[in-house]
């Protein structure tokens, strides 16, 4: 709540009263997301709640929970607030392809004007989500020197009782919304789409884009099937000498 209200029943160009003295403080929580974005390329883009907009990174790898794994993160145009929520298929255009909400929950910022930290290229964060937690940096390391692209920035985990060896982007790959892969997203959100049409050829997409919507037939024509028809266990040969499986 804090000064919603405050705020609501205000017009700060008629009243000498302050907009609010928690600029420093959110009166509410923040919201991040990390979309998982099978497009021209698969990457993961981090998404930050900043004035209204979503501060947005393209990180082609994805997060790592490993200090030492500093991963690649291109600053783009900040997005809509809605789009955060987001899990779909962007049937043309730019960035067209799967969007899989893949993480998501709320953000701290650790430094107390997130402007100046944008501006200076130092943005140290807390991150609350399924998925990733704990302390986090940005760190822009483009446009210094000249040739180098500005947009350039590291994403990097601090040591904290959240970080470690695990491959987050491999341990949980599917969704936070649906619980699905990209296939399933397909599958449940938008048959006609692979049901009946192939995507256009020519884009760098496409050929990844045929794989995924061929699974996704699969994993429709699996759920289809009569429950005596689905795929049975792995035969008996082998699972009778193959150990089992440490649980992830
Ligand atoms: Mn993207």
């Amino acid at each position: 709540m804090a000064l919603e209200e405050y705020r609501r029943k205000r017009d700060f160009k008629k009243t000498p009263e302050p907009p609010g003295t928690v600029a420093k403080q959110p009166a509410r929580e923040l919201f991040f997301c990390v979309q998982k974005h099978l497009a021209s390329h698969l990457h993961y883009d981090l998404r930050l709640e900043h004035n209204g907009v979503l501060l947005s990174w393209a990180v082609p790898k994805g997060p790592s929970l490993d200090p030492k794994t500093k991963r690649l993160a291109m600053h783009v145009e900040d997005h809509p607030r809605d789009y955060g929520e987001f899990e779909g298929v962007i049937p043309e255009g730019y960035g067209a392809g799967i969007v899989m909400l893949w993480d998501t929950g709320t953000w701290t910022p650790e430094v107390t004007d997130v402007d100046a930290a944008l501006k200076t290229g130092d943005l140290k964060f807390t991150l609350n989500g399924y998925k990733l937690k704990g302390s986090w940096v940005l760190v822009r390391t483009g446009g210094r020197g000249g040739s180098s692209d500005a947009r350039q920035w590291l994403l990097i985990k601090h040591r904290d009782d959240w970080s470690g060896d695990l491959d987050i982007t491999e341990f949980a790959p599917k969704s936070v919304k649906s619980s699905g892969d990209f296939e399933d997203i397909l599958a449940e959100d938008m048959p006609a789409v692979w049901r009946s049409n192939r995507p256009a050829k020519g884009g760098e997409a496409s050929a990844m884009l045929a794989t995924i919507i061929e699974r996704a037939a699969k994993v429709k024509a699996e759920r289809e099937k009569p429950a005596s028809e689905k795929k049975a266990a792995p035969a008996r040969k082998q699972t009778r000498k193959t150990p089992r499986k440490k649980a992830d």
